[in-house]
């Protein structure tokens, strides 16, 4: 089932929870819905659930107007943080719940309902546990018990709102790519809401990127991370370092430093900020030969295979406006020489810049 949601804006009192939010998911595609707490992520899932109403805008099924469609009629499925199965019922019976209160005309036989659940429990590689009951699972078993009960009444969509996050890390980085196999074995079109931008990036065909009600950028994982369309996504998927300046010609001026930028504001003096991620930079020890930001290494983590370096400003050039603090990773044997303490220029590669609306 496609949804479309158009134009939707929804208060509680006077706080506006979305503003003029407009999307559009093709029918089978895995979307995640990512942004910080609190910026609307679950008040949009329930309207599009029908479990909340809009105060204006439109939400359409499978090009139907459905904001007048009771929950019950727009054939969703759901899965929430707290799996909330019923504890006194086996896993066999929750999940066979469903079916078992369709009126009688609709509801299958005991046959069918058997053949149903054993299917799906196979599915979620459960069908040895059938008959146990809910206190008996671990946290990640339940969350599958729980997928399985919204899939039993094959739902044209399903909405599975923070479905990992009581889940500790392990646990959860098994889910999802569960979930993704999962996905595309059925191929409902399903929308989940994280606040985890790996879980999002990792799992979903399409992220929403929102943010204090409104959508900031709707993309591939890859087009999200590579292309950030604003300072706010670029900040909110993972590590960056930013600096400010202004723009001349091709550079950006930093304090001493002139740093190229990616021509994305090119108005001569304009104040910009420019991004750059901890892989986009370089520390170059030979302080006479570059051209880049004065910094002193703060701290090396040298485990793994590459090594992550964080560096300070040095005194003063905070109040330039640049950030106090920065992060960079590169391979190992580009950090050997790198001490605590050691002075150090920072060469971005290049920078992403925003014009500064801070300046
Ligand atoms: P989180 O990741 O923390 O769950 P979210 O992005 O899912 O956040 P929502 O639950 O959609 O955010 O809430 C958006 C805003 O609307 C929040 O500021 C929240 O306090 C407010 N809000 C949500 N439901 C209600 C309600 N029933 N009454 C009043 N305010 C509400």
């Amino acid at each position: 089932m496609s949804i479309q949601v158009e134009n939707i804006s929804k208060s509680f009192g006077t706080f506006a929870a979305l503003y003029g939010v407009s999307l559009d998911f093709p029918t089978g595609e895995l979307v995640a819905l990512l942004g910080p707490s609190g910026c609307g992520k679950t008040t949009l899932l329930r309207v599009i659930a029908g479990l909340e109403t809009a105060d204006a805008g439109r939400v359409i099924l499978d090009g139907e107007d459905a904001s007048d469609t009771h929950v019950r009629e727009r054939q969703v499925g759901f899965v929430f943080q707290h799996y909330a199965l019923f504890r006194h019922l086996t896993v066999f019976e929750n999940v066979a719940f469903g079916l078992r209160v369709r009126p009688r005309r609709n509801r299958p036989s005991a046959d069918e309902i058997s053949r149903r659940v054993h299917r799906l429990l196979d599915l979620v590689q459960m069908d040895p546990l059938a008959d146990r009951f809910p206190p008996q699972l671990s946290g990640g078993q339940r969350q599958r018990i729980a997928l399985a009960r919204a899939l039993a009444v094959e739902p044209r969509v399903l909405l599975l709102d923070e479905p990992f996050g009581a889940l500790d890390a392990q646990v959860r980085k098994e889910l999802r790519r569960w979930l993704r196999r999962l996905h595309d074995e059925l191929h409902v079109t399903s929308l989940f809401v994280t606040h985890d931008q790996e879980e999002a990036l990792e799992v979903a065909d399409r992220v929403v990127l929102m943010n204090r009600g409104q959508v900031e950028q709707v993309g591939t994982p890859a087009q999200i991370y590579e292309h950030p369309a604003t300072p706010f996504v670029y900040g909110f998927l993972g590590a960056v370092n930013c600096f400010r300046g202004r723009v001349e010609g091709a550079h950006v001026r930093v304090g001493e430093a002139r740093l190229p930028h990616d021509g994305q504001v090119d108005i001569q003096g304009a104040a910009v900020v420019g991004f750059a991620r901890p892989h986009d930079l370089q520390v170059v020890t030979d302080l006479a030969a570059a051209n880049g930001v004065d910094a002193i290494v703060s701290r090396v983590h040298a485990f793994g295979a590459s090594v992550r370096v964080e560096l300070d400003s040095l005194e003063g050039a905070a109040d330039r406006g640049e950030p106090a603090h920065y992060e960079v990773v590169m391979p190992r044997e580009r950090a050997v020489s790198l001490t605590e303490g050691q002075r150090v220029k920072l060469v971005p590669a290049q920078l992403r810049v925003f014009a500064d609306q801070a300046a």
